[in-house]
């Protein structure tokens, strides 16, 4: 009985922990009765021995010699007999497939012997020399790191393809010496060396460097190890009616039914891959040998059958015999993973669930923004961080106000971001930075807003005063045209064909079905997942237009109408007097008396975009002085003033009030309920437009159904105190609706205390992008520039706990206040609102949490309604 070795024999698809996937698909094969080489699989058990240890378990390459007995004998072959030699290949193949990451090497059991003895038994003494030589270079490659350009060098002076047998034996002697020039050594001629050479050489493929980053950036744990398949070799490269390919049951690309794939006459496996050849398609193997195809047509059914998925497979005909090399369920672009689950369901392979399971927000939101038409992108000019999907096609400018002032479509390109920019970054089609990563402000607004955006591209200088972009050399100005790729962050010169998304479209439109068969398959698993999901999906709006595209795309609510927009552009002076009247309660009711008719103008028009459907109305949240201008450019309008001799007038004013409110750390300073408790009349103002708003929108016929949000409550007593007042504007105002009063839980404190607070709160709302920076103790805007590579290096964290929740902490407080706030209020509603809602991995978090909605940016909606089906099934 072995423990770290299993024969193909004896394994199966679901043991592929253990054998890797490669492995176990190929005992799965062996058990359906395909013709598979025989072989067998070491664990990834041994691996992870030899990693920790630096050595292969004792009994490893006992059992490794009792297995090839077993081979040696199906084969009718021996290993290192002249006579009859049998050839191995030694291949890895980890739990997750890592395309070309780790090593195989092909042709183990071939020496100075057993190759005359392969020339003999196959009458091909160009094909056993030839084998030979590839020998030498892989295992010389993989298992002592000889550069391949070395051998390659030889290979082409001698004349490459054409050599006949006599030339190949004189490649062979070359390589030996440069073997032997490499590592001090002989070309090892004992095969059962060679075969445990390889063994620990795939082992140690684990760590290569490539093997890690691929890892790393595909969230692949380290600690796997891979297992590795010993197998007989079999030859694709015997003459015109041998060769090799690879295949797909379906069109990997489009989703398309029917067989497609490569194939390589007179070949072997890894040629293709080098490319060294032309493939032709593998419809050309039905005139080529036709039995051949037939019995892999079947085969490949036969595949789709048992696995109810699109399969790839690699395969090897020698001199006319199928042989079937590997299988996985293959990778395949968003639009035909969708395509692809909705024709299983209707060949009745799987169900509506199981389809629902086969697709992903991740690829959902893939295809909803514009791309670059593939055929026509040039060399990119640089590439930085994918920060928000989509493609987009402008003009630079480097300026907000200009992006703002701009007729034609513009590429903001900044340094960096911050809350000035944001007109800019509302007229730009699209955000280019130089620093900074997916959690910068440029990426976190952008994503909000839908707009593409590509950050932190280091390798650009961006020189605002000067008006210029340089890149390698290339440099750019002011009005020259670049497109930005935020899906892949690719920048290209010039103007790049774009794409729209005719999902988007559809969907953003509400029309109707749809003979494409992407959008069809959208629709309809789109529909199931609404059928089963028991998460609801509300979106954050701010207008009424994007209230009605959020309604649009099937959001049923509001979660999160921010107000503080509405006191921006023309407003601002409005907002400037209500700071400056200070302890004036005559200036100050008059600067509220003027932004009331305006406040309730806004509520009313989202209302009506939402009617019948719940709209949560956050108070005012960030700290006043956010709205007064920047302290240097006061300070210099001052400056300037005096030394001019002139009044400076109301800019003096404005400078104290900005030394007044400046503070050390605003994001913990006076803001959310604070304002509303410190600033008489303010939260009043708001509630009252609310309260007119919806009366307004009855007596018009509407069903406004506003709720009123109010921000970083910590405290019970600070929720008691807002809602006293509110309720008392609410009660004077005549023919208002029944007004439903919550709060955000941000504040760490109110999680811990949630019982207490929904005593006073009828809903939560989890402002999870304050709770992971109280959590942690970070602020986002300063952290990513600072850290968070080095914390993603180290693996404190994996993703970014402002894009995906932070399960064990965050999402720990989360648990604790859903918990206490319904043992004291059983009809609790709770949702959440801030980047997370739509984020594919939270989404399920806050599904498992039992929450009743997440919120989320229009564009992510239908995503978010993706996850939320998804999380159920
Ligand atoms: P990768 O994971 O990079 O595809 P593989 O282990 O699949 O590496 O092997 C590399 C190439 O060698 C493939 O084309 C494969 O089909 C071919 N190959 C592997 N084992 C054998 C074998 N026993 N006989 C013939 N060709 C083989
Ligand atoms: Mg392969
Ligand atoms: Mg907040």
């Amino acid at each position: 009985m072995s423990t770290y070795v299993h024969d193909f024999l004896d394994g199966n698809r679901d043991a592929a922990d253990l054998l890797g996937g490669k492995g176990a698909n190929l005992a799965e094969m062996t058990r359906l009765g395909l013709p598979v080489p025989p072989g067998f699989t070491i664990t990834t058990d041994a691996c992870r021995v030899y990693l920790k240890t630096g050595a292969a378990p004792v009994e490893l390459m006992r059992e490794v010699e009792d297995h090839l007995r077993g081979v040696e004998a199906r084969m009718d072959r021996r290993l290192g007999d002249p006579g009859h030699p049998l050839l191995l290949s030694v291949r890895s193949g980890g739990r997750f497939s890592m395309p070309g990451m780790m090593d195989t090497v092909l042709d183990i059991g071939l020496n100075d012997r057993t190759v005359e003895g392969l020339a003999t038994i196959s009458g091909d003494a160009r094909f056993a020399w030839d084998s030979y030589r590839r020998l030498i270079q892989m295992f010389g490659h993989t298992v002592f790191d000889i550069p391949g350009a070395a051998f390659d060098e030889v290979f082409t002076a001698a004349g490459a393809e054409d050599l006949d047998a006599d030339a190949l034996r004189g490649v062979v002697a070359a390589y030996k010496e440069i073997f032997h020039r490499h590592t001090g050594r002989e070309f090892p001629q004992a095969p059962h060396e060679q075969v445990h050479l390889a063994v620990l050489a795939v082992f140690r493929s684990w760590n290569s460097e490539r093997a890690r980053v691929y890892r790393r950036q595909e969230h692949i744990p380290d600690d796997l190890g891979t297992a590795v398949n010993v197998m007989a070799m079999v030859f694709g490269n015997r003459g015109p009616d041998s060769g090799t390919g690879v295949a797909f049951t379906r069109d990997p690309a489009t989703g398309r039914r029917g067989a497609y794939g490569d194939y390589l006459p007179n070949a072997q496996g890894e040629d293709v891959v080098a490319g060294v050849r032309n493939t032709v398609p593998l419809e050309a193997l039905k005139d080529l040998q036709p039995a051949c195809y037939e019995q892999l047509a079947a085969n490949m059914d036969a595949l789709e059958e048992h696995y109810r998925d699109l399969c790839d497979i690699e395969f090897t005909i020698e001199r006319g015999r199928l042989w079937m090399l590997q299988t996985r369920v293959g990778k395949r672009t968003p639009e035909a993973a969708f395509v692809i689950a909705a024709q299983l369901c209707d060949e009745g392979l799987i169900d509506l669930d199981e389809a629902l399971r086969r697709v992903s927000g991740a690829q959902l939101a893939h295809l909803m923004f514009p791309a670059f038409d593939p055929a026509a992108t040039p060399e990119p000019l640089a590439t930085g961080v994918a920060a928000s999907p989509g493609a987009a096609v402008g003009a630079i400018v480097f300026d907000s106000a200009a992006a703002a002032a701009a007729t034609e479509p513009v590429i903001l390109v900044r340094r960096e971001t911050n809350p000035d920019d944001l007109p800019g970054m509302i007229a730009a089609v699209g955000v280019l930075t130089g620093r900074g990563g997916k959690t910068s402000h440029a990426a976190v607004v952008a994503r909000g807003m839908g707009r593409p955006c590509v950050c932190g591209a280091e390798d650009l200088d961006i020189d605002p005063d000067a008006g210029t972009l340089t890149a390698h050399g290339t440099v750019l100005h002011t009005g020259d045209v670049i497109s930005i790729d935020g899906t892949t962050g690719e920048i290209y010169p010039g103007r790049v064909p774009v794409r729209p998304s005719a999902l988007m479209r559809h969907l953003g439109e509400a029309t109707g079905e749809s003979d494409d068969p992407v959008i069809a398959a959208v629709d309809r698993l789109l529909a199931h997942a609404d059928r089963v999901a028991r998460l609801g999906v509300h979106a954050n709006a701010d207008t009424p237009e994007d209230a009605a595209l959020a309604r649009r795309l099937r959001a049923t609510g509001v979660g999160l109408c921010r107000t503080e927009h509405m006191f921006l552009g023309e407003r601002r002076p409005l907002i400037e007097r209500l700071i400056l009247a200070g302890d004036d309660d005559a200036e100050r009711e008059a600067a509220l008396a003027a932004l009331l008719p305006l406040q309730r103008a806004d509520f009313a028009g989202i209302l009506a975009a939402m009617d019948g459907l719940p709209v949560t109305i956050r108070l005012l949240d960030p700290p006043l002085h956010e709205f007064l201008p920047a302290l240097d450019e006061l300070s210099a309008r001052v400056a300037r003033a005096e030394a001019l001799g002139t009044d400076p007038g109301r800019d003096a004013l404005l400078l104290a009030a900005v030394r007044r409110l400046h503070e050390q750390n605003p994001m913990l300073g006076l803001r959310g309920v604070r304002l509303g408790l410190v600033v008489p009349g303010l939260y009043a103002m708001q509630v009252e437009a609310i309260a007119r708003a919806a009366a307004a929108c009855r007596r018009a016929g509407g069903d406004p159904r506003p709720e009123i949000m109010v921000p970083l409550v910590g405290d019970v007593r600070e929720l008691a105190a807002v809602r006293r007042e509110a309720e008392a504007v609410i009660a004077r105002v005549e023919g208002a609706p029944a007004i439903l009063l919550g709060t955000m839980i941000e504040v760490p404190r109110a999680a811990l205390l949630a019982g207490e607070i929904a005593e006073q709160a009828r809903f939560f709302s989890f402002g999870t992008n304050d709770l992971t920076q109280m959590g942690w103790g970070f602020s986002r805007d300063d952290v990513e520039g600072a850290f968070f590579g080095r914390y993603l290096e180290l693996g404190v964290f994996t993703t970014s706990p402002f894009e995906t929740i932070d399960e064990r902490g965050i999402g720990r407080l989360i648990r604790i206040a859903v918990d206490e706030g319904r043992r004291s209020r059983p009809d609790l509603v709770v949702g959440v609102c801030g980047e997370h809602g739509g984020d594919p991995a939270s989404v399920r978090f806050f599904h498992d949490a039992g929450l009743d909605h997440v919120s989320c940016s229009p564009y992510r909606v239908p995503i978010a309604r993706l996850e939320a089906g998804r999380a159920v099934v």
